[in-house]
């Protein structure tokens, strides 16, 4: 029923399809994955972060881990808003307490979509998902084909349908295999409604860094032919919001 989370806070989608729409951000705390790319803290922490009108940054701390309904009262207050964002971290460690979110407002989910069988608990509940499907280049763990089948099914579980707009967001990094991307598209573009390619944002003491413009773009014409391809970088970085 409870869970952890780092913070909770107003802003704009900065990702994707839906970049601007006016959103509650949930943040959990914890992944089960490790990206080399990884820009969110995901350890747990004594006390969530809310913020106090959307934009203010302006934070007050309550004590974690939080119960779904507690969450549901703070995200109403923000006004004016398209969805709510679970994001993290991964959210689907938590479907207990997604079960028990109730905001007044569509739900968005954000996931690495490698648990499948959390996914199948609370599939119905989502009005939008933002599904990665991570290449093997940004993937520090040692079990990726595990993680490529658990991604697909998870793909075939949220599937697109007339209810719910689920695309796939992939993070690229130069260097990356291109037969592993097609791989993964091939077996998922049937589920969703358009990929994004997201050019790595690159982080502090990472060596992480984007393909060059003119290789984003190839990799948009091949992809193309197979589902509508969309090159989309970070844009709430470059505004500095939240
Ligand atoms: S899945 Fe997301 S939160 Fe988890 S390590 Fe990767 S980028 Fe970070």
């Amino acid at each position: 029923m409870k869970a952890p989370i780092r913070e909770i806070f107003c802003s704009v989608q900065g990702e994707g399809p839906y970049t601007g729409v006016r959103q509650a951000f949930v943040r959990f705390a914890g992944c089960n994955l490790d990206c080399v790319y990884c820009d969110t803290p995901v350890d747990r922490t004594e006390q969530c972060k809310v913020e106090q009108g959307c934009g203010t940054q302006n934070f007050k701390k309550i004590d974690n881990p939080l119960r779904g309904d507690g969450v549901s009262e703070i995200v109403r207050k923000y006004e004016g808003l398209h969805s709510v964002s679970l994001t993290g971290g991964e959210p689907l460690l938590y479907t207990n307490f997604i079960q028990g979110f109730s905001p007044g407002v569509p739900l968005y989910l954000e996931s690495n979509m490698s648990l499948p069988e959390r996914a199948k608990e609370v599939a119905d509940m989502f009005k939008y998902v933002a599904g990665d499907f991570k290449l093997k280049a940004g993937f520090n763990l040692d079990n990726y084909d595990e993680y490529f089948d658990d991604m697909v099914e998870c793909f075939k579980i949220l599937k697109n349908t007339d209810e719910r707009d689920c695309f796939c967001k992939i993070v690229v990094l130069d260097g990356f295999d291109m037969q592993n991307l097609l791989e993964g598209v091939n077996k998922i573009k049937d589920y969703i409604s358009m990929i994004v390619l997201q050019p790595v944002t690159p982080v502090d003491g990472r060596d992480v860094r984007p393909p060059t413009v003119e290789k984003m773009m190839e990799i948009q014409k091949t992809l193309q032919d197979i589902k509508e391809t969309r090159i989309m970088p970070q844009s709430h970085i470059m505004w500095g919001a939240l």
